[in-house]
């Protein structure tokens, strides 16, 4: 489903990215972990083209994402359609849940598949309470975010990437801003998604839930990966001496 081959990225003289590539295929959940400020954000965010790489290639769901450059040769989408297409293919969920906080939980699921992808509200209303009660929050369909814990807010972003239809989902840190009972309970959404054979590209601190959930795992270390395998050979055997130790660190 995901190509990533090569990819580059700096911030002015930093480089974040340097040289990344690997394949997520249909129904496995990669994970990639590595201390702060190893690119993983940027690496997500790369991928559904919040930021633009510098160079590399990016194959979404057998569809190449074409760049050029400008004149002042920033690198750059071609086709802004390209990007929307690309977004809701991979839908993302962040640490902070980012609802729109001046509508409904309903209104934050329908919102993208009626005014954006031109759906049917009646059928989008139907999708969004279906993801809803998969999520467990069906009841609280008409409050605001406001009145959400931050572990049901978060299982509304969830839904509300869902209701995209994604091929992939797009995880940054879900579980970081929450304590740990409600981190636990978001948890169990997403591993009921694996367990469903969703795609997912997962950051992640959780080292015990990624041990478990996922098919692959990669270790980021100042924009290259440095280790890459299963579960079991990153959290038990790695080669790179680094991974190890931080691996050791987490648990
Ligand atoms: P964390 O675990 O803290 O979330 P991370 O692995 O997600 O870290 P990134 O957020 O990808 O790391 O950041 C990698 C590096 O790129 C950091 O040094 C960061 O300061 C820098 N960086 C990220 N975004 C930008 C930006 N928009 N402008 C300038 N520098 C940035
Ligand atoms: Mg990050």
């Amino acid at each position: 489903v995901i190509e990533i081959a090569d990819l580059h990225k700096r911030f002015g003289a930093h480089p974040v990215l340097q040289g990344v590539s690997f394949t997520a295929h249909q129904g496995e959940v990669v994970s990639l972990i590595g201390a702060s400020g190893s690119g993983k954000s940027t690496l997500l965010r790369c991928m559904n083209l919040l930021e633009v790489p510098d160079s590399g290639r990016i194959v979404i769901a057998g569809e190449q994402v074409a760049f050029r450059n400008d004149r002042k040769g920033q690198t750059m989408v071609a086709d802004p359609r390209q990007v929307e297409r690309i977004r809701t293919r991979l839908a993302m969920v962040f640490q902070q849940f980012n609802l729109w906080p001046h509508m409904t939980v309903l209104e934050n699921l329908i919102e993208v598949p009626v005014r954006v992808l031109g759906q049917a509200r009646p059928q989008a209303i139907e999708l969004a309470e279906t993801l809803l009660a998969k999520v467990g929050i069906a009841d609280k369909r008409h409050h605001y975010p406001a009145f959400l814990s931050g572990g049901q807010q978060q299982r509304v972003a969830i839904a509300r990437a869902l209701a995209t239809r994604p091929s992939v989902m797009l995880f940054d840190e879900p579980t970081s801003a929450l304590d740990p009972e409600l981190a636990g309970e978001v948890l169990k959404v997403i591993r009921n998604l694996a367990q469903e054979g969703c795609t997912m590209v997962l950051v992640t601190h959780e080292m015990a839930f990624a041990r478990e959930v996922s098919s692959k795992v990669l270790f980021l270390h100042q924009g290259r990966i440095e280790e890459v395998g299963t579960a079991q050979q990153v959290f038990e055997s790695p080669s790179s001496e680094r991974c190890r130790q931080f691996v050791n660190a987490q648990f």
